[in-house]
């Protein structure tokens, strides 16, 4: 196997990251003149067949594809289905390069998930317009993928995308049995903080606490900020388990000001029975932070009766 044909100091160059291209074709001819096309605003990797191809997009980031159709043993088209079948590199752009320039070849590269389709022999400015489209598109939706998912103003996933993966967790207590557990925490008297200091300054408290929960949580879970000063964490964790942790949130919000104020934090925890779905954990994970606010705030309560922790 060849090595890398860009190596000329893409790596190590600062800034935005660089776009990777996996260049496929079985002559080495085409691999070289592509890659010379894309020059150096690209890096670019290179495979010789269809299992190459395969094994470099397992081994790497690659941001999109140049396909050749005809190669020995697995065949361009075979290729770009089997990546479109793989939910971890289905969302790769693929553009094919091909010699077969029948309507009926271009229209079945576009029927196995392929973007684009450029006929050999094939002109430079093209190529380079055709791959730059298509790094840009992918580029925005990954943005735009992010913006989705995250809160702007802590940085931490947002409640969309805590529902979807709140949901996947369910999935895989129910099938496993394993420990699933809710917080739901929410800042005291956050709204004097604002009032007092403005909602500058109370975004700054929002941000510091968010620090801080997401600190303590760590790879135990997932948090999310819910809405307004209110943030969720799943933890796959028993209720008991679940309540220590939120104690030491507890503790670290209060450990020392953020932004200058002293703040606390009040949490409701429940551990939660999957075959009762999510609406029914945050009923209890609400209802238990709703006891803890009533009892003088400052504290984790945990719900009632724990079904499924
Ligand atoms: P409690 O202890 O009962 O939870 O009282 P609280 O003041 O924390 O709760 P309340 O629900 O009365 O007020 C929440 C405040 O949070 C009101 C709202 O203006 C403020 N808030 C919501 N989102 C943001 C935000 O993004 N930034 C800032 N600065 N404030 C926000
Ligand atoms: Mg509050
Ligand atoms: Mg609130």
């Amino acid at each position: 196997m060849i090595d890398d044909i860009d190596s000329r100091g893409s790596m190590a160059l600062g800034g935005p990251r660089r776009a990777t291209v996996l260049i496929v074709d079985d002559q080495a001819a085409n691999v070289h003149a592509l890659a010379r096309i894309l020059g150096d605003e690209v890096t670019t990797l290179f495979a010789l067949d269809g299992h190459q191809a395969l094994a470099r997009v397992e081994s790497q980031p690659i941001d999109l594809v140049l396909l050749d159709v005809m190669m020995q043993g697995l065949d361009g088209f075979s290729v770009c289905q089997r990546l479109k079948a793989d939910p971890r590199t289905a969302s790769i752009p693929v553009i094919f390069v091909s010699g077969l320039t029948e309507g009926a070849d271009e229209e079945r590269g576009f029927a196995v998930g392929a973007v684009d389709y450029i006929h050999k022999p094939f002109l430079p400015a093209i190529v380079r317009a055709r791959v730059h489209t298509q790094l840009r598109l992918r580029a925005a939706l990954q943005e735009l993928d992010r913006m989705a998912r995250t809160d702007p103003l802590t940085g931490l996933a947002n409640r969309r995308h805590f529902d979807q993966r709140f949901a996947t967790l369910l999935g895989e207590a129910m099938e496993t049995g394993g420990p699933l557990s809710l917080l739901v925490c929410d800042i005291d008297h956050f709204k004097q903080i604002n009032d007092a200091v403005g909602h500058a300054e109370g975004d700054a408290v929002l941000v510091g606490v968010a620090l801080r929960l997401a600190g303590v949580v760590d790879g135990a879970g997932i948090v999310a900020r819910w809405g307004g000063e209110e943030f969720v964490c799943a933890v796959r964790l028993d209720a008991g388990d679940a309540l220590d942790l939120a104690e030491r949130i507890r503790d670290r919000v209060r450990s020392e000001p953020i932004a200058g104020h002293a703040v606390t934090m009040s949490i409701g925890v429940t551990g939660v029975d999957p075959a009762r779905g999510a609406r029914e954990a945050f009923l209890r994970a609400d209802a238990a932070l709703y006891r803890a606010k009533q009892a003088g705030r400052d504290r984790c309560v945990l719900a009632e009766t724990a079904n499924g922790s």
